[in-house]
């Protein structure tokens, strides 16, 4: 039986359009030409903020005085499972050197980026665990300088528990500006900033094309389009929590598809009537994006095995991928594309949003097909170096000469050949 849609979509994801493109162009240049100015002048025009806009030791002190202990403990708490795992991933990268012939020894080396710009995502929500993942693991990996920027709301600036998370994580500058003018004041290193060298940090499809636009100027952590979740169950999972699930991660946005993927049509027909309901029950904010979400964006599939499932699930590439179903060290050894994989019934998806360790910052629209999500190993360069004594650089040379010949580059022959003239002056030129 090939598998079967119980509910089709009727759109799909895209994180970009050309009037997009236009009006981010339009306020990148304006902000690379007018700098400061013009940076201000956006944040005023978009987000109807004037205040201050690089937040002084002050400002952070009296933002942490208003987070409650019991969030500040929830925030140290995450932070700490965030650079655990980090410092894992660290240790997980070796520098190695290797005698490739003798006399010549070549090397990996790994170099953390010296300024990073991380931007986290305050328009439709407060994402406190933004910073945490973003911050945290640039920290981790060595970085030197750590400029943070967050959206304000009017009249009141970056909601308080971002600044205190920010500064909790390793920040160096917090900047009190969304969107493009965020961006660009990060890249281009506005308001006494070094100029980024990589731009990170999830956001929405204004964010994302200024770091599109940018990208090759600085350096970014992925593409990233609204978030997506795919769910894998079978006859074994309990419909309210796969239902609750699906709904949990609708919220994120209009446009942020979820889709559930199972071998078991009983399952499917449970949850298909159990998640309008739930829906029904958010905030109303939060049930207008779930709404959308659910109406134009979700998918339920029958498959026939799960293998098939497996194969669906693989095809999508999701970015969060959930598992309910036996046997979960299949699951984990069969799937193979995926940013973020979250086994069993015991965990979820908002628990790695939020707090469990791993990154929260993950490829989307089927990114996971050629990447993973943020990682030390994204604020690091893996570059090379080489070193030859004379004797070791003798064979390396005359091969050089020969194949930069072949290939028409008589200047890269010769700086082979002045070193074989130097270093063996009886040798025999061709
Ligand atoms: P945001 O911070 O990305 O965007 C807010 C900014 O958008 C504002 O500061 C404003 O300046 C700018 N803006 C709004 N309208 C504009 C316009 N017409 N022209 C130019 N600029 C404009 O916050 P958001 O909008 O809530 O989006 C957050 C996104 O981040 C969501 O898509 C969410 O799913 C995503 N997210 C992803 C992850 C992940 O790991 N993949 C995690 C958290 C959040």
């Amino acid at each position: 039986m090939a598998l079967q849609y119980l509910k089709k979509a009727p759109k799909t994801a895209t994180s970009d359009s050309g009037e997009t493109r236009e009006i981010v162009q339009k306020i990148l240049s304006e902000i690379e030409e007018g700098r400061e100015e013009a940076a201000r002048k956006y944040a005023i025009q978009l987000d109807k903020y004037d205040g201050n806009i690089v937040l002084t030791s002050d400002e952070i002190a009296e933002a942490k005085s208003k987070v409650s202990q019991k969030l500040q403990d929830d925030i140290r708490f995450a932070h700490d499972n965030v650079r655990r795992f980090a410092e894992a991933q660290r240790d997980s990268m070796q520098d190695f050197s290797l005698d490739l012939v003798p006399g010549l020894t070549t090397g990996q080396r790994t170099i953390p980026c010296r300024s990073v710009g991380c931007y986290v995502p305050g328009g439709r929500y407060s994402h406190v665990a933004s910073a945490i993942m973003t911050v945290t693991t640039a920290k981790v990996a060595g970085c030197q300088y750590i400029t943070a920027c967050s959206p304000t709301r009017p009249g009141v600036g970056i909601n308080p528990a971002i600044i205190y998370t920010a500064d909790l994580c390793g920040a160096d500058r917090i900047l009190a500006l969304g969107g493009v003018q965020g961006i660009a004041s990060m890249a281009f290193g506005l308001f006494d900033c070094p100029p980024a060298d990589i731009l990170v940090g999830p956001g929405n499809q204004f964010v994302a094309e200024a770091k599109r636009i940018l990208f090759g100027r600085v350096g970014i952590d992925m593409f990233a389009g609204p978030t997506d979740s795919l769910i894998l169950a079978d006859a074994s999972a309990d419909p309210m929590v796969v239902a609750a699930d699906l709904v949990g991660q609708a919220e994120h946005g209009y446009n942020s598809p979820v889709w559930l993927v199972t071998d078991d049509e009983k399952l499917a027909q449970d949850v298909l009537k159990l998640v309008p309901a739930l829906i029904a029950d958010l905030p109303e904010t939060n049930r207008l994006n779930a709404e959308a979400a659910w109406r134009d964006y979700a998918e339920v599939i029958l498959c026939s095995s799960r293998e098939e499932m497996a194969a669906t699930s693989d095809n999508y590439a999701p970015e969060h991928l959930t598992v309910q179903a036996a046997d979960l060290d299949w699951w984990l050894n069969r799937l193979q594309c995926y940013g973020s994989l979250f086994l069993g019934e015991e965990t979820t998806v908002a628990f790695g949003d939020k707090a469990s360790g791993p990154n929260h910052v993950l490829p989307t629209s089927g990114a996971a097909r050629y990447t993973g999500g943020l990682s030390v190993h994204k604020y690091m360069k893996v570059v090379t170096w080489q070193r030859a004594t004379r004797e070791g650089a003798r064979p390396i040379a005359e091969a050089t000469a020969r194949i930069s010949r072949l290939e028409g580059m008589e200047g890269h022959a010769r700086t082979a050949d002045i070193r074989l003239k130097k270093y063996f002056p009886d040798t025999q030129f061709e």
